[in-house]
């Protein structure tokens, strides 16, 4: 639902476009439409009133649309943004992955004009966003300190949340990411973005908190999944935790104390772990490997996750990060990198995921080029185990509610 009580700010510099704009949002419901002919204006306005949603012109000689992107980034702004240009259709997408890096709600990159069809279904979609983010997504929250962080753990507060991965020749269900959360005392959720880097920060903190996860998840298993077969769980396993001296023992240890078996073990390995002491992390990996454990190479293409890494350690899968599937169809270069590291993963015999598919045409678009494994919110969210009727083995994709 609309929340008519805040305002929606329009920034253009032409007037033409902020009065069409306008009366477009009046004849939607909106009363309280703010009009600002720069980024100047912008700012004073966004300081001074409760604004739910930004429509901003990229392209304005006072002040232009990044400078207001680089405000609502510092600002931490929650709300919905769209971006309005008269540019090309390439610089619109470039834009657009730009902006991503600001961790705002970019709705989408227009291009001007905008029809009255296309602000109803922007706004829509900004209204679907921001309950997405009301429920799910906390980003803009700070880390946590140390210290909260190990009271929230001490008191049990760890759990593990399972989110399908699906073979996409068969659709039926390959096995489970686990994803970290923390509840606080008052049950509210908190998403790993909060705490992950504040527990990186030391190797005692990191490590206790991924043992801890892989116990819990496995405690789950045991309790959930009387039948598992051939499932697997893929754990999210940063550098530090590499460092431990005594890791892949323990891990081994305790996949056999829970009675799985290593090779349904997933070691999603993320992309610090490639930035420090390259031999203990390559070493480490190996130990994994011939335990039988299986290595992933997550968020493939960000820039630390690379081909050399494939060359010095024998990965059995690569995860295409989310942030190219996501756009994948509107964005020629998302695309190309999504094609290019599936292409990659058949050419040396590996396994890749799509992580991130969120419709039925990205699913096509990836399958078409011969992924094998696809995650997201398409299948279903990350959830406790016991959410999932996975018995039957096969999740459908569209249960997004
Ligand atoms: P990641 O390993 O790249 O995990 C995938 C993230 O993408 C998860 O966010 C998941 O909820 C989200 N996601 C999955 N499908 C979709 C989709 O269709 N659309 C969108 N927009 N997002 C989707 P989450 O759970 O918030 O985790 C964030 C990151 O935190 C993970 O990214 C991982 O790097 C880290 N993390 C999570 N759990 C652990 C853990 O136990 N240990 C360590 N070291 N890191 C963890
Ligand atoms: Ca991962
Ligand atoms: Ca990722």
């Amino acid at each position: 639902m609309s929340d008519f009580q805040q305002g929606i700010l329009v920034v253009d510099d032409q007037q033409v476009v902020r009065h069409t704009l306008a009366l477009c949002l009046q004849n939607l419901g909106f009363t309280r439409i703010y009009q600002a002919e720069n980024g100047r204006e912008a700012r004073k306005i966004l300081s001074s009133h409760s604004i739910r949603c930004v429509f901003c012109d990229l392209n304005m000689p006072v002040e232009d649309g990044f400078e207001v992107l680089k405000f609502l980034d510092a600002q931490a702004y929650p709300g919905a943004i769209i971006l309005m240009s008269g540019e090309e259709e390439e610089v619109l997408a470039s834009t657009a992955n730009l902006a991503r890096l600001y961790q705002l709600n970019i709705i989408e990159c227009v291009a001007k004009p905008l029809s009255f069809a296309t602000v109803k279904r922007l706004l829509s979609a900004s209204e679907r966003e921001l309950d997405i983010e009301a429920n799910h997504a906390p980003h803009s929250l700070p880390p946590l300190t140390a210290k909260l962080l190990k009271g929230y753990i001490d008191k049990g507060g760890l759990s593990a949340f399972f989110q399908p991965q699906i073979s996409l020749s068969s659709g039926r269900l390959k096995g489970f990411e686990v994803l970290a959360r923390l509840f606080k005392p008052d049950d509210s959720m908190v998403f790993p973005d909060q705490f992950i880097p504040t527990a990186e920060k030391h190797l005692e903190s990191i490590t206790d908190l991924t043992k801890r996860v892989i116990e819990c998840a496995y405690s789950d298993i045991n309790q959930y999944g009387k039948d598992i077969g051939n499932l697997s769980f893929a754990f999210n396993i940063s550098a530090k935790v590499l460092e431990a001296a005594n890791f892949p023992q323990w891990l081994q240890a305790t996949t056999a104390q829970y009675q799985l078996r290593p090779e349904q073990v997933i070691c999603e390995l993320t992309e610090t772990a490639f930035t420090t002491d390259q031999a203990t992390i390559d070493t480490q990996m190996l130990r994994l490997k011939m335990m039988k454990f299986k290595l992933s190479i997550d968020d493939f293409g960000t820039g630390y996750s690379s081909i050399a890494q494939l060359h010095s350690v024998p990965f059995d899968e690569l995860k295409v990060d989310k942030r190219f599937v996501l756009d994948c169809l509107s964005n020629t270069k998302s695309a190309a990198v999504v094609e290019q590291s599936i292409q990659l993963a058949k050419a040396i015999g590996v396994n890749v995921v799509a992580e991130g598919i969120e419709n039925q045409e990205v699913c096509d678009f990836v399958k078409a080029l011969g992924c094998d494994i696809g995650q997201g919110y398409f299948y279903a969210k990350p959830e406790p185990l016991s959410v999932f009727d996975w018995r039957a083995a096969s999740i459908q994709g569209g249960n997004r509610e």
